[in-house]
């Protein structure tokens, strides 16, 4: 396959194509939202920020001659993948989803209390406990503020938060990967009643669940939405996209 492959990143498993296919000789360019102050680069060609919806990315791939695109985008960002669907059939170039699976079939995911959105993960963690760990990212916190301005919340997040979080909140920045171990200590020396998460997936940060599990505390778990990538040919590893990628016929 010649050509030149555009992947939408902001993920480890982008970063991992992006390392697959410029070792394999190919043209990639890896795109990042910009929402991170200081994000860990992928190798290759790079670009930063909104596109400009769809009419933005669909003039993107033709004025940089993509012929492939990879959406590599977490499985909570489907503003992005939804106009990669629509981009690439305006344009007429192939798409392919790299998802890393979801947590659901880990060991002891049938106890967790599984909700449908951040309000409903607010709430029924303030239903289970007072000393919440919320590990959800920075970007739905108002919701979470909103429900539990009076409760004692430890926040992990990358980046400082936008706003002035309530009086009982502490924030904690940091960066995964995480041990079990680390895990383990930090839920027992902020003496965390109930972990909230979404279900992200992947290896990274799921080193909370086997350290809230060992120490029976309840989980409480954001659903993936609905993916408008559902009809896209789809792969769960870097090296599968890769193959793909590199098995494309030459257009
Ligand atoms: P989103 O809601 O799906 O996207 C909102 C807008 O941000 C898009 O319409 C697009 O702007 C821009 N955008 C998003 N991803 C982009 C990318 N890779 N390259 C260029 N523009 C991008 O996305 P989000 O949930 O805010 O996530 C933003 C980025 O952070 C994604 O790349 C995602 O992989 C990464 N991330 C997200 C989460 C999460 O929980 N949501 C967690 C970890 C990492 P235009 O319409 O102007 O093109």
């Amino acid at each position: 396959m010649v050509g030149r492959t555009l992947i939408l990143g902001g993920t480890g498993e982008a970063r991992a194509l992006a390392v697959a296919l410029v070792t394999a000789g190919m043209d990639t360019v890896s795109s990042l939202a910009g929402r991170v102050r200081d994000p860990q680069l992928p190798v290759g060609g790079l670009r930063v920020g909104g596109f400009g919806g769809v009419p933005g990315l669909a003039a993107y791939l033709v004025v940089e001659q993509i012929t492939t695109v990879v959406d590599a985008t977490h499985p909570f960002a489907v503003g992005i993948s939804a106009n990669a669907v629509e981009a690439c059939a305006v344009v007429g170039i192939p798409l392919l989803r790299l998802a890393r699976p979801g947590w659901s079939e880990l060991p002891g995911a049938g106890r967790w209390h599984w909700v449908d959105d951040h309000r409903q993960a607010a709430l029924t963690a303030g239903s289970l406990g007072s000393r919440i760990f919320l590990t959800t990212g920075r970007q739905t916190l108002d919701v979470f503020a909103a429900v539990l301005a009076d409760q004692e919340v430890l926040v992990r997040v990358v980046d400082p938060p936008e706003f002035e979080l309530p009086g009982g909140w502490t924030v904690l920045r940091d960066r995964g990967p995480y041990s079990v171990s680390a895990e383990t200590e930090l839920l027992r020396d902020h003496r965390v009643e109930v972990l909230v998460t979404k279900d992200s997936g992947g290896s990274y940060t799921a080193a909370k669940l086997t350290a809230a599990a060992d120490l029976g505390i309840p989980v409480v778990v954001v659903r993936r939405p609905t993916h408008p990538t559902v009809d896209v040919t789809q792969v769960s590893t870097a090296s599968a996209a890769a193959d793909w990628v590199l098995t494309l016929p030459e257009h």
